[in-house]
């Protein structure tokens, strides 16, 4: 039998509390529902959020769309849906870079507590938001406000300048089994 361990003493923190870069990325399912878990503690709390989407169609209705309209927190997307099958490139790229800049604007207006920059992985990968204008607004980032950015494969720029950074790997997912996506669990 395994004993329990031992706690380690408790260390009082040092540091100052400040807003964090957050990220989230891996193969495995939890990313974006992370980054809404954090909306919902924050909104909780009586702060401000804010989720920008870069895959998502601006359209979108999933389960988080419908109960985040409750709350009254926007969520917007910032992409044409399924951008990677996208007949015309050139306007996903055009849409990506247009919602970049208003995602970057918002952050640094310092008007939200959270914002989120969900699956903005894919667009600096395909080369749409330059990866050195993410950088900079990380610099630029309000000091109290925090930011979470999700995706798989996120650039290793970003995460050596995250504060917290998880990476969720698949040890096992539903889809390999031939399970569809399901309402109220994927979307
Ligand atoms: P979630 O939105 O459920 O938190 P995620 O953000 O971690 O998942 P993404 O990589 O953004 O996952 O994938 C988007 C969609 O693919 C979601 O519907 C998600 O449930 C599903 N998905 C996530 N991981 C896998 C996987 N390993 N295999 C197949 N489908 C997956
Ligand atoms: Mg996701």
């Amino acid at each position: 039998m395994e004993q329990p361990k031992r706690e380690k003493p408790y260390q009082k923190p040092t540091g100052e509390r400040r807003g964090l870069v957050l990220v989230y990325t891996g193969e495995g399912k939890g990313k974006t529902t992370a980054a809404l878990g954090l909306v919902l503690r924050a909104v909780g709390r009586g702060y401000r959020a804010r989720i920008f989407q870069f895959m998502k169609h601006e359209r979108a209705a999933f389960g988080e769309h419908r109960a985040l309209e409750r709350l009254g927190v926007e969520i917007e997307g910032l992409g044409d849906g399924f951008s990677w099958k996208s007949k015309d490139l050139d306007h996903s790229a055009a849409l990506a870079y247009k919602g970049w800049q208003k995602a970057r604007e918002i952050l640094l207006s310092g008007t939200y507590f959270l914002v989120v920059w969900d699956e903005i992985s894919y667009p600096i990968r395909y080369g749409w938001i330059p990866l050195e204008e993410v950088l900079q607004a990380l610099e630029q980032k309000p000091k109290g406000v925090h930011l979470v950015l999700t995706g798989r494969g996120m650039p290793e720029e970003i995460i050596e300048r995250a504060d917290t950074a998880s990476e969720v790997r698949k040890v096992k997912h539903a889809f390999d089994a031939g399970v569809p996506a399901q309402r109220g669990i994927e979307h």
